[in-house]
């Protein structure tokens, strides 16, 4: 398929995925989980595959630029799929280019600064795709549903009050226009789970030995506060998808579809930004020209001046 019907085609299929900005989402209403644009699990494979070769590809590119960074954030409830997302859509890159920074309950040094200080730390550098395991979003997520958070986070009286969600919000579509101005592109996942979905998960999570280590019993305190991750989440999508940095919200119930939805977003993203391998001037054209005589006129006359072809000849 030529690259201009992929990126038509790609951009067909991310579309019904991402939020309008200034829309109002009611996460429920909006979003199914179990979406699955008519695709069937076996096309599916295929298809990531292809998704995956193309990433690769894209990266390259975006790496000998050397102009823009991605920053992909994931965002979801636990057994969401993010690391298995992560592990998938990124298998065919080069891991030099790529880095993926997992964000947990801050310690004391990051609870000693500004609540977007932490984040900064891990911003991809230009040519690099940073990946956000959990990111500055919990700031709006687990922070509000469970304030106490927010009372260690020894902010001064007038950054609390009750404006502060809001505040956070503006705060963090400025910080993404900025990083955006400047070149590091941002783009956001919500992998939207059921809430059958995760009973699921959860329990294969308790019955697999190898599966243990994933779960703990906080995970079921937090289930409990379902619907208030629920809110969270409609609010956010509402006030943080922007022209520059959008939200997709990826149905999560089939992790091969949501494998696939991830690698579509972030290939759309890539290929706005159309990286193009650097080409060299007139000058160091003819400097590569001299060097390709050089290296050719050190050419082996003989195969013996080539002691590894001597020693494997066979005839
Ligand atoms: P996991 O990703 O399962 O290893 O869990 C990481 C934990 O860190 C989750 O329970 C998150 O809610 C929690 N966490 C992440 N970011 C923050 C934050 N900014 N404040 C408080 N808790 C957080
Ligand atoms: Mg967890």
């Amino acid at each position: 398929m030529s690259d201009r019907r992929t990126a038509k085609r790609i951009a067909k299929f991310v579309k019904p995925l991402r939020v309008k900005p200034g829309s109002r989402v009611d996460l429920a209403e909006d979003f199914d989980p179990r979406y699955r644009a008519g695709m069937k699990k076996r096309d599916g494979v295929e298809l990531l595959r292809t998704g995956v070769s193309l990433l690769a590809e894209y990266q390259a590119r975006l790496a000998a630029q050397d102009t823009y960074g991605v920053l992909l954030c994931l965002q979801a409830i636990d057994a969401g799929g993010k690391d298995g997302t992560i592990r998938h859509v990124m298998s065919g890159v080069n891991p030099q280019g790529v880095h993926v920074s997992s964000f947990k309950v801050p310690s004391a040094e990051e609870l000693d600064h500004d609540f977007l200080w932490r984040y900064a730390q891990r911003l991809p550098a230009r040519g690099d795709i940073g990946i956000f395991n959990r990111s500055h979003y919990e700031e709006v997520l687990v922070v509000r549903v469970h304030p106490e958070n927010l009372d260690r986070q020894k902010l001064p009286g007038e950054a609390k009050g009750p404006g502060v969600w809001h505040r956070r919000y503006r705060e963090i579509n400025d910080w993404e226009r900025y990083l955006t101005d400047n070149g590091i592109k941002v783009v956001k996942v919500f992998l939207n789970l059921s809430k059958e979905a995760q009973r699921t998960r959860f329990l294969k999570r308790i019955d697999l030995p190898e599966k243990n280590w994933k779960f703990s019993a906080a995970d079921i305190h937090e289930r409990g506060r379902w619907d208030d991750y629920q809110e969270a989440f409609s609010d956010m999508l509402s006030a943080t998808s922007t022209p520059w940095a959008p939200w997709y919200v990826v149905p999560a119930d089939r992790k091969w579809f949501a494998r696939i939805c991830a690698a579509a977003v972030l290939a759309h993203t890539l290929i706005g930004i159309d990286p193009q391998y650097p080409t060299v001037d007139e000058q160091a054209r003819k400097d590569l020209l001299v060097a390709k005589h050089r290296l050719e006129r050190e050419a082996p006359r003989g195969a013996a001046r080539d002691p590894y072809a001597s020693k494997h000849r066979t005839d």
